[in-house]
């Protein structure tokens, strides 16, 4: 027998089914990420449809008919209306919205994720209009505090295989161990090291900063293009790496609306 049960979440991603149905992924509070249709039918999609079709947290109420859900009804909880009203917050949040997408296996409940992207959104909404640059910092800045609550917190502070503290200058990059190795270790064990890359202090700091700080306090610090690149490239090789599925675009093509 079919259940009826409610839950707050947040669409990931949507795609049409037949003439008349679409298909949604949300993460909510309560199950994790879950996919559920709305059916069109002779009813208009259009009633259900409005608060699943822009960001916002929402109220869902989703029948389990075994084989699959589907929504019974909706209603808003929080909108991000600075979002809906700015492209360039927008396509920033849907590349958040894709990485949890993809970062993220079905019914696996994430409370400490779940409020993670709700302040996302709500820093990305009371954020002043925010460069191409800030929105790729920022996208692969989430992509980080993401990689870290599914399990895969990059090491930063001491090397991956002797565990000593780093020294400024003197370490390489692994994305696929997810952080970095000291010289002496990558020199000594150049078999197993051989694909980490340099990686300057500054990279690093970044790095760090990115994933330590909250979102409201990453609107500030300069970013140097040759800084910027190395740490997308750093942030990309970790998703890489640990992500079951490579995002649809890199991150910072996601920002360029
Ligand atoms: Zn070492």
């Amino acid at each position: 027998m079919a259940t009826l049960f409610r839950t707050t979440g947040i669409i990931l991603s949507r795609r049409d089914h037949r003439e008349a149905d679409r298909w949604y992924s949300a993460f909510t509070d309560g199950h994790g990420k879950v996919e559920f249709l709305a059916r069109g039918g002779h009813k208009p999609l259009a009633k259900l449809t409005p608060h699943l079709e822009m960001p916002a947290e929402i109220d869902l109420l989703l029948v389990d008919g075994r084989q699959y859900f589907t929504v019974a009804s909706t209603d808003r909880v929080r909108a991000f209306p600075n979002v809906y009203a700015d492209a360039g917050k927008l396509t920033l949040v849907s590349g958040a919205l894709h990485l949890v997408d993809i970062g993220t296996k079905p019914h696996e409940t994430d409370p400490v994720l779940y409020d993670e992207l709700t302040r996302f959104l709500a820093a990305v909404d009371e954020a002043p209009a925010l460069s191409a640059e800030r929105s790729g910092f920022l996208l692969a800045a989430f992509g980080l505090k993401l990689l870290a609550i599914i399990g895969y917190r990059p090491e930063l502070a001491n090397c991956l295989a002797c565990k000593d503290a780093l020294c400024p200058g003197s370490y390489r990059w692994y994305a696929p161990k997810g952080g970095v190795v000291c010289d002496d270790c990558s020199t000594r064990d150049a078999s197993q090291w051989f694909a980490a890359r340099p990686m300057k202090d500054e990279t690093l700091k970044l790095i760090r900063f990115a994933l330590a700080e909250r979102f409201e306090h990453q609107l500030r610090p300069h970013l140097p293009a040759d800084t910027l690149e190395a740490f997308h490239e750093a942030v990309e090789s970790l998703i890489i790496s640990h992500f079951p599925t490579i995002p649809a675009s890199s991150l910072r093509e996601a920002c360029i609306a």
